[in-house]
């Protein structure tokens, strides 16, 4: 019952998404103009819209293991060396460094301002206007979402806007060089806003792959390089599937080529794997939350046990020396390794110098774990009441948009996950 339940509340599909979602027509329009170019699909596959998801890609013929999703040529995913060749490759020739993020994103936004005269119009018609990350809930959203994720919230935000006061600086600089558009011989200072900038960023945020073998380029990268692929972008994720991706060489030309390790039928969503993301992640990350994600944790540290009972000096500071509390969380399989020997130390009656032993060495007994999991059942519906405190209080907003729908959804599965947890516990 549980299953069809949470099925249901998944297809829910946040109102602005729905504006992308119910037609295909732009992917169509992509699908298009790659074959224009040259593009060679190797399998059949058709952009359409899925109950579940939303836009994604479905198989026309059974795809076996190992099968290649996807190739495409180099020159048609946009890469750093894409930018370093283009017009305004200038504005990152400077002595800073940027991060692939920032330079995409700059290079998204003047393609977008060229409007027909890009070369990139199908694939920019193709992407979303807004996503649904926390970042684009409105302002009277982002108070009311939880402490967990607007404490993560902040530092995107922060490396967001960091981002892009540099980009101002070095294009006011050029601005007085009389570095302009040469469309419309406007300053690029007046071309990017910030908004615009946060929806570039984000774009490159939610689709772009990481890509090595980008040499020859003429800026200086910082951290990851990455790329971005039109029409890989259509594809859906699910923890439950798994491809490979890789840059590969076929008579001296480059592709960038997805395999996949999973089969599928004729008719039904192909997928691709994002990477190994909790909800959370995936919704700090991608702006989504999938039901029962098996790797979602609620995490709890030293200061919830505090609430549930005395941890004496000498405990409290055993267990930070040894840094034992670093990683304590509930699952749907129960408290993890770390939550169980903290727990254990928090009420065991035997002395300091036997705790290690008895955690690494003898195991717990069932008197020790009786206790454990008496005190973790306590940390649980403190933490349970709060996650539906916080629920209810999203809940009763008014105007919720697709992101805030998602940070919902994302409390709902948090909370079915210490509901799974609780069984596991009192077993
Ligand atoms: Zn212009």
């Amino acid at each position: 019952m549980g299953r069809t339940r949470r099925k249901r509340r998944h297809r829910k599909v946040p109102p602005f998404q729905k504006q992308h979602t119910q037609s295909t027509a732009a992917s169509d329009a992509l699908k298009l103009w790659l074959l224009d170019q040259n593009w060679v699909p190797t399998l059949d596959l058709e952009p359409h819209i899925f109950p579940e998801t939303g836009r994604g890609l479905m198989a026309l013929k059974d795809i076996a293991v190992k099968d290649v999703l996807l190739e495409l040529p180099k020159r048609l995913l946009i890469t750093t060396l894409t930018v370093s060749e283009s017009y305004i490759s200038r504005i990152f020739l400077s002595d800073k460094i940027y991060d692939a993020q920032c330079v995409l994103a700059t290079f998204l936004l003047y393609e977008k301002h060229l409007k027909e005269a890009s070369n990139w119009k199908p694939y920019l018609d193709s992407l979303p206007v807004s996503y649904s990350n926390p970042e684009f809930c409105s302002k009277t959203e982002k108070t009311i979402l939880p402490e967990f994720v607007t404490s993560q919230l902040s530092l995107l935000s922060r490396k967001c806007k960091v981002s892009y006061l540099s980009l101002m600086e070095t294009l006011t600089i050029l601005r007085s060089r009389e570095f302009v558009c040469p469309h419309c011989t406007l300053s690029f200072d007046k071309i990017i806003t910030f908004s615009d900038f946060t929806w570039g960023y984000y774009t490159v945020n939610t689709r772009a792959v990481y890509l090595d073998g980008t040499e020859n380029i003429r800026i200086n990268i910082k951290g990851d390089n990455l790329a971005l692929a039109p029409f890989l972008d259509l594809f859906n994720h699910t923890c439950r599937t798994v491809a490979v991706a890789a840059l590969i060489k076929k008579k001296e030309s480059e592709f960038y080529q997805i395999k996949s390790l999973t089969s599928y039928k004729r008719g039904s969503q192909v997928f691709i794997n994002y990477g190994a993301h909790n909800n959370l992640e995936l919704y700090m990350e991608y702006g989504f939350v999938i039901p029962q994600n098996p790797l979602d944790e609620i995490k709890f540290d030293l200061s919830d046990i505090k609430k549930c009972i005395n941890i004496s000096r000498t405990v409290y500071n055993f267990l930070r020396v040894h840094n034992l509390d670093d990683n304590m969380s509930f699952s749907s399989q129960g408290l993890n390794y770390s939550a169980k020997n903290v727990l254990f130390i928090c009420t065991t009656s035997v002395q300091k110098n036997q705790w290690m032993q008895k955690m690494f060495r003898d195991n717990l007994d069932s008197e020790d774990l009786s206790r454990v999991n008496s005190l973790g059942l306590k940390i649980l519906q403190m933490k349970k009441s709060q996650l539906k405190q916080d629920l209810q209080k999203m809940k009763r907003c008014r105007y919720k948009s697709g992101s805030f729908l998602s940070a919902v959804q994302l409390l709902e599965e948090f909370i079915q996950v210490l509901e799974s947890c609780l069984k596991i516990i009192c077993e």
